[in-house]
């Protein structure tokens, strides 16, 4: 069953509450009788610069847009058809290190991510599997969050969806249309590129040039446009459209996908945030729009920082959905250890850098996370032992503590150059590794060492417990070892537990078979039940 959507037309606006997410934030900050203070730390840490893709360079972040003090930080979120791919969780994790970096440096940050649950592959995957928007959407986000959960991703404040906000997107471009931004032709709204003279700012091309390539990256349906760079921000009906459908005062249709972003920014951090962020693929057209958008609607500069992170390669080629050569976090993690592997490896990368994904730099990871559980642990026990070591060894190891600090710190003022921070980490370690094998390490300082590496913690967030969540299972022989299981038996598995919960079991038994005759039996494990090669 499919189910249309329906709106009353627009009233009086409702964009009166700009920057919701920060004042529920204040709100909730209020009722703590003991605030810790919200400003940067920069006495003990120094300036931290960071890449600008607007100005093309380092800059220093010394101060936020607004007095509060807190970083408005607003990035894009997935498009929820289908699993995230490798390359996608690249953006997400850099964007949860930078998150850390500030806090870390003493900055109260409020993070919005956006996901968008409308748009055309989400479409095309409705028609193609007789489902409803909402199934698919659904599906596809609770697997996002699963996977953010298992990357010990610190959680963005909002997750807004754009179908939940579809009024709020109708009365942006209607602002936009008051100011002559915006026009409507056959049933469609577009921005008018021509009225916002910084178009290209951020790309930095000239006219000419953008327009060039905007035509290449146009739905060819596009022709009732007056320019060749403007841009849908409200798309007419068509019957491929099947029940997504919205009835506005812009008419019946749905919004494009740029102006979603200009919305739940603005609506949840206010006209103006401190830092937007993107993988580099969003710079054109995406992150051009957003500003046009922003920028065309109030009048004032949009975000004061741009960062971009790099793509992830695999055999060369960048990952892509399009290029059919991507591994989704399931492909990679099948282990909950593998989870921090594989956040290590993505995280110890320099974000801006290209990642080079291979099943020796993952092996690679998985080693690393290795040594450094081990060296946590000795430290763990020597912190129960009653060792004292004299006056000479204790300086020498308060003094590798402090080199490996200001090494951390200032490598990760350096835009976030997490491959010096971790090698401060490992020289530290290496260290540490020779006064323990001397028994030169009392438990005074075992606690000094792994306080220190706990600290660098809040930054890299390496070592947590990997929740059970989706195929990960630490059971040796119930997870399938590198096997990949089927979707479709996935999807079997799933409706045999809700036949078995609603007490249908014959039908759960007829599952059964048909999984049986596939070639796959049903274990039962702590974490529910589990498919295992026959
Ligand atoms: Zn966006």
């Amino acid at each position: 069953m499919t189910i249309a959507y329906v709106l009353p037309l627009i009233g009086s606006s409702r964009w009166g509450s700009h920057g919701q997410a920060v004042s529920e934030r204040r709100r909730s900050r209020a009722s703590v009788l003991i605030r810790a203070s919200a400003v940067d730390d920069k006495r003990t840490h120094g300036d931290f610069s960071l890449y600008n893709t607007m100005t093309g360079k380092k800059e220093v972040f010394d101060r936020t847009v607004h007095e509060d003090g807190v970083v408005r930080f607003y990035s894009c979120g997935p498009t929820v058809y289908d699993s995230a791919h490798v390359g996608n969780f690249r953006a997400f994790l850099t964007y949860d290190v930078l998150k850390r970096w500030l806090r870390y440096r003493g900055f109260d940050v409020s993070h919005v991510m956006n996901l968008t649950d409308v748009d055309d592959k989400i479409i095309k995957r409705v028609l193609r599997e007789g489902s409803t928007l909402e199934e698919i959407t659904e599906k596809y986000s609770k697997l996002f969050f699963d996977d953010l959960s298992l990357l010990n991703v610190i959680p963005a404040d909002k997750y807004p969806r754009a179908t939940d906000h579809i009024e709020d997107i109708v009365d942006l471009i209607e602002g936009l249309k008051a100011k002559g931004a915006a026009y409507e032709t056959s049933g469609s709204t577009y921005f008018k590129v021509d009225s916002f003279s910084d178009y290209g700012k951020l790309v930095k091309l000239e006219k000419r040039e953008s327009g060039a390539r905007r035509t290449e990256a146009n739905d060819t349906d596009e022709y009732d446009k007056s320019d060749a760079r403007d841009f849908a921000l409200w798309k007419a009906y068509k019957d491929e459209d099947g029940e997504v459908k919205w009835n506005s005062a812009l008419g019946v249709g749905r919004p494009g996908w740029h102006i979603e972003c200009s919305c739940m920014a603005i609506k949840y951090l206010g006209p103006q945030i401190d830092i937007h962020g993107g993988g580099i693929d969003l710079v054109f057209p995406h992150h051009e729009n957003e500003i046009a958008q922003s920028e065309a609607y109030s009048g004032k500069e949009f975000a004061r920082f741009w960062v971009h992170n790099g793509f992830v390669n695999i055999g060369g080629e960048k990952m892509s959905k399009s290029l059919g050569n991507f591994r989704t976090l399931g492909d990679v993690v099948k282990k909950p250890d593998d989870a921090r592997a594989f956040r290590y490896l993505v995280v110890s990368s320099q974000y801006r850098s290209t990642l080079n994904f291979t099943e020796d730099v993952l092996k690679a990871a998985r080693n690393t996370i290795k040594r450094l559980d081990s060296l946590r642990k000795r430290l763990a026990d020597v912190q129960k032992e009653e060792r004292t070591v004299d006056m000479q060894a204790s300086s020498e190891i308060e003094s590798i503590v402090d080199t490996a600090k200001s090494a951390f710190v200032a490598a990760m003022n350096d835009d976030l150059n997490t491959p010096r921070a971790v090698a401060a980490l490992f020289e530290m370690m290496s260290k540490v590794g020779k006064l323990l094998k001397a028994e030169k390490l009392d438990s005074a300082h075992a606690k000094m060492v792994d306080d220190c590496i706990v600290d660098f913690d809040r930054v890299l967030g390496v070592f947590y417990e990997v929740p059970t969540v989706g195929n990960v299972s630490d059971e040796d022989g119930t997870d399938g070892g590198d096997q990949v299981i089927p979707e479709a038996l996935q999807e079997l598995l799933l409706q045999r537990t809700e036949a078995r919960k609603s007490k249908d079991f014959s039908l759960a038994d007829q599952i059964r078979d048909q999984i049986a005759a596939e070639g796959y039996q049903i274990k039962d494990s702590p974490n529910g039940a589990v498919l295992i090669k026959i």
